[in-house]
């Protein structure tokens, strides 16, 4: 077994784990992460995309809108590059209750989100296919934001202020050392070893996974209830600007433009488990259905990818329990298990939203300091993170600029996304291992309208060159890769994206037979 050292462990690679990280270790600590997959395969790459102005939550949830309009502006400036300021309109659709926008704007000056009413038309003019029965309009501070993108840049931070970030560790022990956490035992998934890290103290930002962790700890009853959601990509930018219904939040009410694309969602039940990733065929048409109240002829364009992901709601006990998850608080929660539990040296962080993560960062490492009777100040909020100290925002034609200049001497494996044959090959250097799923979270790979039928093959040809994989580990990623992105297809696959998905099915069973390719199983 190998021993790792450190102040600060922290359990879980999401946005609220990566904030904790970068937030500690610029307060001096010597930290390590762990995540028991890739970065961001929990809530966090699976989520909406929206980087929220607060809006939503004026009238439901008074504390979370105030938060969110307070963080999002400190995250645009901080993580500019992976955020697009496309700004957001809530709209009065035909199907909406009239007086609800009233309700909203007092909502939003009692939270301190910026809001202002616009005429109609103006509404009408930014975005023209909204729908034309739309009675009232209000502009606010809405925009969209790449989770990876800012779970790498909060990961670069973190690394040059010295802390260590280990993927592919997964935590299977929480070690005791009597009334204190001193560290925890992990499963390093990729060199199938056991490493033991001994630490000072220990954050849990596991997310909805959280509570087994805290079990672990054997800290038992932090009740994570998961929220699960469903959202549709469509297969271009119906709209450039984020579009919410000025309704109570409901299903399917917003629309986020997110870089070719954009995204309907999402529904919120209560999921059995965290795991539990399945998608309905009802909560497909229920998506369309809402979609079209928003931009009628939605269902015309295609859907391309439907996933689901399962926020963590942290349980009140005090609270209803027959209470819906939609009306549970979208607050983050802070659990001291010193003095709950009796517990020195560990706490638990969860809840919030992407929007907030910062903040859940900065408030749990706030309280350890605390606890550990040190004093020092937080300073996430005024630096900006590597890529962003220009304070430029991502924008749209970004890609097609580097090409143009690049334009004679970069061949493109990917023509949805506009990603060079360099850009891979950079990215394979600094990741070695990298597998097509890597890839894909980190250039976009498969994600636009051909959902991987032109460029997977190319992506796993290139690698395979490179030397990282053999052919027959080079089979088992490309057949592993259609198998993730078949998981969210199949429950869409109607129209012309019935047709595309029957072309890709030809190419790689059809030419390449890839079923029946010998292949050693991926780690
Ligand atoms: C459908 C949906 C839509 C949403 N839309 C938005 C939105 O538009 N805007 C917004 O601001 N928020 C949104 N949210 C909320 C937001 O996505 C989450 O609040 C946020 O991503 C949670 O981040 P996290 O780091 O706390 O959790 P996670 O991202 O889930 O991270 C926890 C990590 O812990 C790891 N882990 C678990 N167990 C172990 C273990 N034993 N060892 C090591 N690692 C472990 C997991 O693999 C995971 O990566 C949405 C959520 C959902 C479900």
């Amino acid at each position: 077994m190998d021993t790792l050292e450190c102040d600060v462990l922290v359990i879980g690679g999401g946005a609220t784990g990566l904030g904790v990280v970068r937030d500690a270790a610029m307060r001096g600590f010597r930290c390590i992460l762990v995540e028991r997959v890739d970065l961001g395969q929990g809530t966090t790459g699976r989520f909406h995309g929206l980087l929220h102005s607060g809006g939503r939550y004026v009238i439901s949830d008074p504390r979370s809108a105030t938060e969110c309009a307070e963080e999002s502006a400190t995250v645009k400036r901080i993580a500019a590059e992976a955020v697009e300021d496309t700004g957001g309109l809530f709209v009065t659709t035909p199907a909406d209750d009239p007086d609800y926008a009233d309700r909203f704007l007092a909502g939003a000056r009692a939270t301190g989100v910026p809001v202002q009413e616009i005429p109609v038309a103006d509404a009408l003019r930014r975005e023209p296919r909204i729908n034309p029965g739309i009675s009232r309009a209000f502009e606010v501070a809405d925009a969209s934001i790449d989770a990876w993108k800012l779970l790498w840049a909060n990961q670069r931070s973190a690394v040059e202020h010295g802390a260590r970030i280990l993927p592919y560790h997964w935590v299977t022990e929480v070690v005791r050392d009597g009334d204190r956490v001193a560290g925890a035992v992990c499963h390093d998934n990729r060199n199938e070893r056991v490493v033991r890290i001994e630490a000072g103290f220990t954050v849990n930002a596991g997310g909805i996974w959280a509570g087994e962790i805290a079990d672990m700890a054997d800290c038992p009853g932090v009740t994570v209830v998961p929220g699960k959601g469903i959202m549709i990509a469509m297969n271009h930018r119906l709209v450039n600007t984020v579009v919410n219904r000025c309704e109570h939040p409901g299903d399917g009410d917003i629309l986020v433009p997110i870089r070719t694309v954009c995204v309907i969602g999402t529904t919120d039940t209560a999921a059995d488990s965290p795991d539990d990733l399945d998608i309905h065929s009802d909560e497909v048409q229920q998506m369309l259905d809402s979609g079209e109240v928003l931009v009628p002829g939605f269902r015309q364009a295609r859907a391309l990818h439907a996933w689901t992901g399962s926020r963590p709601l942290f349980k009140d006990e005090r609270a209803d329990p027959d209470a819906d998850t939609r009306h549970m608080s979208r607050g983050l929660a802070l659990v001291d298990h010193l003095s709950r539990d009796g517990v020195s040296g560990f706490l638990t962080i969860t809840g919030g939203k992407l929007t907030t993560y910062r903040l859940m960062a900065e408030t749990v490492v706030d309280a350890m300091c605390a606890q550990l009777g040190t004093a020092r100040a937080c300073t996430t909020a005024d630096e900006a993170m590597p890529g962003s100290e220009d304070g430029r925002h991502y924008w749209l034609g970004s890609r097609l600029a580097a090409q143009e200049e690049a334009m004679a001497d970069d061949q493109l494996v990917c023509e949805c996304e506009l990603m060079p044959r360099r850009r891979l090959i950079e990215a394979a250097a600094r990741r070695p291992g990298m597998n097509l799923d890597d890839v894909r979270r980190v250039l976009r790979l498969g994600m636009g309208p051909c959902q991987g039928g032109f460029c997977t093959y190319r992506a796993t040809g290139i690698l395979h060159g490179l030397g990282d994989a053999e052919a027959p580990k080079a089979d088992a990623l490309l057949l592993q890769f259609l198998q993730h992105r078949w998981l969210g297809l199949e429950p869409i696959l109607h129209g012309d994206q019935m047709r595309q998905a029957c072309l890709d099915d030809w190419i790689f069973q059809g030419t390449l037979d890839v079923e029946h390719l010998p292949v050693t199983p991926p780690t």
